[in-house]
């Protein structure tokens, strides 16, 4: 969101922009009432935001019984064409793209597949930019109408450094991941973990809308975790994010991707799911947690154990959570065939064995609903986020 260097004037001129974002259509004086501002500042706003494009203005037929007799009523709207942005998701597997207008609306989705769950940033930039240029061919657009880019990553990515210390999609680390990326399009482009874009996502068009502090945790290949207080995205010092999925649960427990042992992670991701079933079974077939989840359903018996540690390790992780944080709200995103047997009664049982509930109550757990599209969507929503910031910006300082 807004960061400490941010002019005042433009924090007022995009506080509009929000209120506008999640009321829909509104008049001035009810921009002024929400925002708490003067009628006269919310009118000279509206006029600079209106001049550059960034919001509309109608005239709606007075209604019968108004008291303003014969005079319309002038409401205020983004313009869902002030701009286009790009939001990328680097999975496992594959990269999934989205084009969003201002106002958050698809113009149209592209996923491609990765021949490598790793590789080196230079070919991980060239399948990226593909896959952006053959989402905007579907939008009927070139690259060149992109006004922002944003790419999540899983790793520790210092978000407002654009530098990637470390991510399991790259073989190298500690590296500005987008400089290649932004030599090949002329708009800025960001990066960001992938799981502080799920609250993103969440908190721009999810069950967030809803809550002023609330955790996100995000279980796919790893475990993530986005944490918003007060309405804002928490990064850390370091802007590496939240490392939920490397807390510790077990001492010199499994071995985890990022080398350490008794990782959350190291129980509950996908790779340590399918490492568990061979090595009780060295020639399984299984390749995904969809197929575990498949298997424990027609009542194997070793999918069912190593699908029910994870849910129990799982509870334990939730639970800390709940005993650091006290949130208004846990929202669980992820595919759901990772999902199921970690949403499972004996887990919920485990998270409230473990929480020190003060009143007896434990925050309600959500799944999102978002759907897969969730994580490029977030992408989305930070490109938008800048993007927005940027033009604002250059109200007060215009290009010469
Ligand atoms: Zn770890």
């Amino acid at each position: 969101m807004l960061d400490k260097k941010t002019d005042l004037g433009d924090v007022t001129r995009l506080r509009v922009l929000d209120c506008l974002r999640n009321h829909g259509s509104l008049a001035r004086k009810e921009i002024a009432l929400d925002i708490g501002a003067s009628p006269a500042s919310v009118t000279a706003i509206t006029a600079e935001l209106l001049g550059a494009g960034l919001i509309l203005e109608r005239q709606l037929a007075p209604t019968s019984g108004s008291t303003a007799r014969g005079r319309p009523r002038v409401m205020l709207n983004l313009n869902p064409e002030a701009f286009l942005v790009a939001g990328v998701k680097v999975a496992r597997r594959s990269i999934s793209v989205v084009i969003c207008n201002f106002l958050g609306e698809d113009q149209s989705t592209q996923t491609i597949k990765l021949s490598q769950t790793r590789q080196s940033a230079k070919d991980l930039s060239r399948a990226v930019h593909a896959a952006i240029k053959s989402a905007c061919e579907l939008a009927q657009t070139g690259t060149g109408s992109l006004a922002g880019i944003a790419v999540g990553l899983a790793g520790q990515i210092d978000a407002p450094r654009n530098f990637v210390h470390w991510s399991s999609s790259l073989t190298e680390n500690g590296l500005a991941f987008v400089s290649e990326l932004q030599a090949a399009f002329p708009c800025p482009v960001f990066v960001e973990n992938d799981a502080n874009l799920v609250a993103k996502a969440e908190q721009l068009f999810g069950i967030g809308q809803s809550y002023e502090n609330f955790l996100v945790v995000t279980v796919e290949h790893g475990v993530g975790l986005g944490i918003v207080i007060g309405g804002q995205l928490y990064r850390g010092k370091r802007g590496c994010g939240a490392e939920f999925g490397h807390t510790k649960v077990q001492l010199d427990g499994a071995l985890c991707q990022c080398g350490q042992r008794g990782c959350l992670e190291a129980y509950i991701g996908e790779y340590a799911l399918i490492r568990e079933m061979s090595l009780g079974d060295p020639g399984t077939t299984v390749r995904t947690a969809r197929d575990i989840s498949a298997l424990a359903s027609s009542g194997d018996a070793r999918a069912c154990a190593v699908l029910d540690r994870a849910g129990q390790m799982f509870g334990i992780g939730l639970a800390n959570l709940i005993n650091i944080f006290d949130p208004d709200c846990l929202i669980l995103s992820g595919a759901q065939s990772n999902l199921g047997h970690l949403f499972a009664d004996p887990v919920l049982q485990r998270v409230a064995a473990s929480t020190t509930d003060a009143d007896g109550n434990l925050p309600p757990i959500f799944i999102g609903d978002l759907g897969d599209s969730i994580w490029a969507k977030g992408a989305a929503a930070l490109a938008i986020e800048q993007v927005a910031a940027s033009k604002v910006a250059a109200i007060r300082n215009p290009p010469h």
